[in-house]
């Protein structure tokens, strides 16, 4: 879903990518944002604060769909970044904006896909495997020892729980497979159960460090995190509702001493360029959304073998894609 932002001779892009287990969808999302059209008619922004504010004030107008608040607030910033001169990264941390390493991803694969994905990220700086219910450490070590000197983390997204296993037993494998990654040479695993198991999730005396994903959704989850076990978070704007609370997020994360991250969906490189912005206070992104669509209809920061260069210019950066 894309919004533009257009007042001043300036516009301001904005993007969301609803996402099912969040119960967003583009009806849904474009449901919000013509409920929210009316209040920009009446906008004055000039600062950082003003953007706050407003979305502060949107959540009412937008509730319950965060990607929708998500959209509107990328394209503030956008916006008032450009009305200002400068880069949205400037706007928002007062530096210019640097690369940013992120990690890509090895989806669930057949031998025959996974043989070629590995190959394919052969030396990228970060890569992340997805794992399932059969917790197949085979793509782990295979992405290992074909990219020695990458950093490598696993993402169970929710499935090393499994009701057949029973709660006993998946929590054993867990400590398990923990010894067994970090012999590996893992860097962290995320979100092996499932939210609603937060409270079972064991204290690994001996493993990598784990990061919740679907665990973390808004701000006002961060605290709870130390408490559940996590060392760190994967922050996403469409789970959080934009680059301002996400800023908050980076910061408040840091403050707690978690490490953080900054996620994405399925998105274009419009989206990637507000997560990088953000992402230039954190200690990792996952933003290779857009470098996975065959049709990005954006072009931004330019992704080169899992590092992101920023682009030229004020705002995000973004423009229509020349190649789409
Ligand atoms: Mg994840």
């Amino acid at each position: 879903m894309f919004v533009k932002l257009e007042s001043e001779g300036i516009t301001g892009l904005g993007e969301a990518s609803p996402n099912a287990f969040y119960n967003e969808t583009a009806e849904g999302v474009s449901a919000r944002l013509a409920s929210a059209a009316p209040f920009f008619s009446s906008l004055k922004i000039r600062t950082v604060t003003d953007i706050g504010e407003v979305w502060a004030k949107l959540w009412p107008l937008v509730a319950p769909s965060r990607a929708a608040q998500c959209a509107l607030d990328i394209a503030l910033w956008d916006w008032l970044a450009q009305r200002e001169g400068v880069s949205a990264t400037q706007l928002a941390w007062g530096i210019a904006a640097k690369p940013v390493n992120t990690f890509c991803t090895i989806g669930l694969s057949t031998p025959d896909e996974l043989a070629e994905k590995v190959e394919e990220l052969r030396g990228f700086p970060l890569i992340k495997i997805k794992s399932d219910q059969h917790a197949d450490l085979t793509p782990v070590r295979a992405a290992r020892q074909l990219s020695p000197n990458s950093r490598v983390a696993v993402d169970a997204n929710c499935g090393w729980s499994s009701v057949e296993m029973g709660q006993h037993d998946s929590i054993n494998r867990l400590v398990a497979l923990a010894v067994e990654l970090k012999e590996i040479g893992v860097e962290f695993i995320e979100q092996p159960f499932p939210p609603e198991q937060d409270a079972r999730l064991p204290r690994l005396a001996s493993g990598p460090p784990l990061f919740a994903d679907e665990s973390c959704v808004t701000e006002d989850y961060i605290d709870r995190m130390a408490l559940a076990g996590f060392s760190g978070f994967n922050i996403k704007l469409d789970k959080c509702g934009g680059i301002t609370p996400a800023l908050r997020m980076a910061r408040h994360g840091h403050a707690l001493g978690l490490k953080t991250m900054v996620g994405c969906m399925l998105e274009s490189s419009l989206l990637i360029a507000a997560g990088a912005v953000v992402a230039q206070q954190t200690d990792y992104a996952d933003l290779d959304g857009a470098w996975l669509l065959g049709d990005d209809p954006f072009q931004g920061w330019r992704f080169n073998r899992g590092t992101l260069s920023p682009p030229i210019g004020t705002g995000l950066g973004v423009e229509p894609a020349t190649n789409p």
